[in-house]
């Protein structure tokens, strides 16, 4: 089980995804700052990826025949409910991770080294945690990532641009063009947008909204 359901994500994530992210950026001429993968590009090209992989576990629930052949299909319902669970809870443990960061790193509420201030903060984060210890353990984690001004660790602030989003900032642009993930011809377009250049967020998105444009417009009423 643990297995087939691995092997599924790893194939999506990174062949899905990843490999045709190369492949499909080094075969479209682009200019030389899209087909370079570089740090502020991997936000992006992880959203990418974890889409695919979404995707590929939805494909193969659509499709039993494909089932049958790898020998799956008496336990993909299984391995199906446990993909959903694990992305929802990583979904949470995320967010939770991400909060932590603000909280930790808000100069606002004062000196990081004080008791009183972590104390402040560890109420904060309990208030949305799971398990009771570890908001306290993330705090002390972090105890002396903060320069003499009470900056925060950049490689810890950094970590926020995973909350940008950009597949699904992308796709909620292409669906209010009326473009569809699951008719043939859309669903070309969009994973071939997606699956075209290494993009800061901001810049697929800007970009997804210019294709949606475009294919909109040619759609005669
Ligand atoms: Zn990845």
């Amino acid at each position: 089980m643990f297995q087939d359901r691995e092997l599924i994500r790893i194939y999506g994530h990174e062949g899905m995804g990843h490999a045709l992210n190369n492949v499909v950026t080094g075969n479209n001429d682009l200019p030389y700052f899209l087909s370079e993968s570089s740090p502020l590009t991997t936000a992006t090209e992880e959203s990418v990826a974890q889409f695919f992989q979404e995707r590929l576990f939805e494909d193969l629930r659509n499709a039993p025949e494909v089932q049958r052949e790898l020998d799956i299909e008496h336990k993909f319902e299984r391995i199906y409910q446990e993909a959903e669970d694990i992305k929802k809870l990583k979904e949470f443990w995320l967010r939770q991770k991400h909060y932590g960061i603000v909280v930790l790193g808000n100069k606002r509420l004062g000196d990081p080294t004080d008791p009183s201030v972590i104390t402040k903060k560890i109420e904060l984060l309990n208030e949305v945690m799971l398990q009771g210890e570890t908001a306290r353990y993330f705090i002390e984690q972090h105890r002396h990532n903060f320069d003499s001004e009470g900056n925060l660790d950049r490689g810890v602030v950094g970590e926020l641009v995973y909350c940008a989003q950009p597949v699904a900032r992308a796709m909620k642009i292409f669906s209010g063009r009326g473009i569809k993930y699951d008719s043939g011809e859309e669903r070309t377009l969009i994973d071939r947008t997606l699956l075209r250049g290494f993009w800061t967020p901001e810049g697929f998105v800007d970009n997804a909204r210019v294709v949606a444009e475009n294919y909109s417009s040619r759609i005669p009423d």
